[in-house]
């Protein structure tokens, strides 16, 4: 019997690495754009007709190629990027399989122009299906040009399996987001039809993202940067009111290559946790810069997924860095505060045109995050966000009632502090509220009628009490007179055994006395307990039903579950003195809108809702 195994044919072969490499039009672009960044263009030029179909011009300033080179960029395994094994650990540009050349010029229609600076003709080369047609000296200006027509002529199958237009359009129009992102210092163009869909100026990172996606994204933009040996952590983060119900500007990138990282994602998306609703998605733009020798870009055709060394130590990094900037411009509900970011102070009426007020010198540097000067007016203790937030509460009722006058040996030192400071908690009774069916507290504001509920708002002042108990480990527990003992199936058993030196963290006095059997001599001092066996069982059956995902969120697990288990239910009648301290407390929560679980605490029904529905 005669051998009947050959080589493949190199225009076979290219073909089939082609579908690996280009799947549509867009991987086309991606390619060349990407080649035209590792050639050092400043300037980037795209012109598609009917979404890539039927001609991708690609025009670039860069480099360009000698005539020897330009050939031989077409070969499969070509490439000017690596000439060893080791340089994969080292990959610094876009491209470096030397495949997508090759792949094209197998499935398409081809024409090249490039000319190096120093020469003085450049060159001229046509290649259909892996053929060389022409290869001629041509007068052409400095860097390169592609026109890629016709594509998947020869691969009947691809070109069926193409879709509309728009979608092959949005396609190419992602992967020009992807690049244009990370490469803010690069001009760069994309027209349809010849009709201009980008002409993105050189800029910097934020203009380059609100050039892409509309000026409304600057406003909600904040920044991110953290350095630590491992990784740089830079970019920014959509405020959560900016969030949206569908999945929306998403991005990762490393070494300013555009990744999917499902793991990096929820290190994000839980920094966001008790900021948002669950179906919300809120825009990120990180930037991770690391050592290349860390990352391996190589296991993925279409390299969009990279695989990280240290994933488990980059991910609290990230984690942390996106949750303290959200903090950082935290997130009391946007309506109701002046979207200018400006505060308007009322009049005063006319009675009190003789009253002096005191004068308001604004301090340009003032930064009330750095600032923890304490106050005489019964805010002292809290951190720099709780005031704020409790400065913006006073905002709130800045419409309904005259402003409160400083205390006579306080001189505010700017609009911000006379705000933040605006007076000592007493004055809050002076708000009118009202409890409705012993479940939401009602009380007006400048915008319209604010309604809390009352179980969530004190979810939520306790969840903040117990993460900072969790986070500064110090003990305020409160004995119990007479020891509780708790007896649990083995199971549960087991889950409260896990969790005993959190919850002796937290104040609880607990100990294992064996055979599923506990005791609890103490309790939070922040807790008002009654009956601690209660809370621990309630405690464990939350902790049950939520699942825990990673050790460092077992402490705010806890903190969620105990806030649940222990705040006020519904259906318990409130004294007045309570429902202020309740606003109060919420109010100097860093987030108050939202519950631990995400649900929303607050509503506010506007006037002009309630006029609309007088106006018949
Ligand atoms: P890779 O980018 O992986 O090296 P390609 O097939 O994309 O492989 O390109 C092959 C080679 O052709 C590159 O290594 C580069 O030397 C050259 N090349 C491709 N596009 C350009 C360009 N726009 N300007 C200059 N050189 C280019
Ligand atoms: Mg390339």
């Amino acid at each position: 019997m005669s051998d009947i195994i050959r080589l493949l044919p190199d225009s076979v072969a290219n073909q089939i690495a082609a579908g690996e490499v280009i799947q549509r039009p867009a991987s086309v672009v991606k390619e060349l754009v990407e080649n035209a960044l590792d050639a050092g263009a400043t300037e980037i030029m795209i012109h598609v007709k009917d979404a890539g179909r039927t001609l991708i011009q690609i025009t670039d300033n860069g480099c360009g190629m000698s005539p020897t080179d330009a050939r031989m960029a077409f070969e499969r395994h070509a490439t000017s990027k690596i000439t060893s094994a080791n340089d994969l650990f080292n990959i610094r540009t876009m491209g470096f399989r030397g495949e997508a050349l090759a792949s094209i010029a197998a499935i398409a229609d081809v024409e090249l122009r490039t000319k190096k600076v120093e020469d003085e003709v450049g060159t001229f080369i046509h290649i259909t299906g892996s053929e060389v047609i022409t290869q001629e000296p041509v007068a052409c200006s400095n860097g390169t040009s592609f026109q890629i027509k016709n594509l998947f002529y020869n691969v009947p199958a691809r070109r069926k399996f193409l879709k509309g237009n728009t979608t092959e359009l949005k396609h190419i129009i992602s992967e020009i987001q992807r690049i244009a992102i990370p490469y803010p210092e690069i001009k760069i163009s994309l027209f349809h039809n010849n009709a201009p869909v980008y002409e993105l100026p050189k800029a910097n990172h934020r203009k380059r993202i609100v050039d892409l996606f509309g000026k409304a994204i600057n406003q909600s933009l904040v920044r991110v940067d953290e350095e630590t040996s491992l990784v740089k952590v830079f970019g920014f983060v959509g405020q959560p009111r900016f969030a949206r119900k569908t999945m929306g500007e998403q991005f990762f990138f490393v070494n300013g290559r555009f990744i999917r990282h499902g793991y990096f994602h929820k290190a994000v998306m839980q920094a966001y946790q008790q900021l948002l609703p669950a179906d919300a998605f809120p825009a990120y733009f990180l930037f991770l810069e690391t050592n290349p020798a860390n990352i391996d870009i190589n296991v993925h055709p279409t390299k969009t997924e990279i695989k990280f060394e240290n994933e488990g130590d980059i991910w609290p990094i990230i984690h942390a860095t996106v949750r303290e900037s959200l903090g950082k411009n935290s997130v009391v509900p946007s309506i109701d505060f002046d979207q200018s970011g400006s505060i308007d102070i009322p009049l005063p009426p006319k009675s009190f045109s003789e009253i002096q007020f005191p004068e308001i010198r604004i301090n340009p540097d003032y930064n009330p995050f750095d600032n923890e000067k304490p106050t005489t007016l019964g805010n002292y203790g809290k951190t720099s966000a709780e005031r704020k937030n409790l400065g913006r509460w006073e905002d709130l009722y800045l419409g309904t009632q005259l402003k409160l006058k400083p205390e006579p040996d306080y001189e505010p030192s700017s609009v911000v502090d006379d705000l933040l400071f605006a007076g000592p908690p007493e004055q809050f009774s002076g708000k009118k509220t009202l409890q409705l069916k012993q479940k939401y507290i009602l009380t007006p504001v400048k915008s319209g009628l604010m309604v809390i509920d009352q179980k969530r708002a004190h979810e939520r002042i306790l969840f903040e009490k117990f993460m900072e108990v969790l986070k500064s480990d110090s003990v305020a527990s409160q004995q119990q007179l007479f020891p509780q003992t708790l007896e649990l199936n083995p199971a549960d058993s087991a889950i409260l055994q896990n969790i005993i030196p959190e919850l002796l963290s937290l104040g609880f006095d607990i100990r294992d006395f064996g055979k599923n059997t506990f005791i609890i001599s103490g309790t939070p001092g922040v807790l008002d307990v009654t009956d601690a066996a209660v809370i621990v069982e309630r405690l464990l059956e939350e902790y049950k039903t939520s699942p825990v995902d990673a050790r460092a969120k077992a402490k705010e697990q806890i903190a969620r579950s105990l806030s649940k288990a222990s705040a006020l239910d519904y259906g318990t009648e409130l004294k007045q003195e309570e429902i202020i301290h309740l606003i109060d407390e919420l109010f100097a929560c860093v987030t108050p809108n939202f519950s631990p679980d995400g649900k929303r605490v607050l509503h506010i029904i506007p006037v002009t809702d309630i006029e609309k529905s007088f106006s018949k």
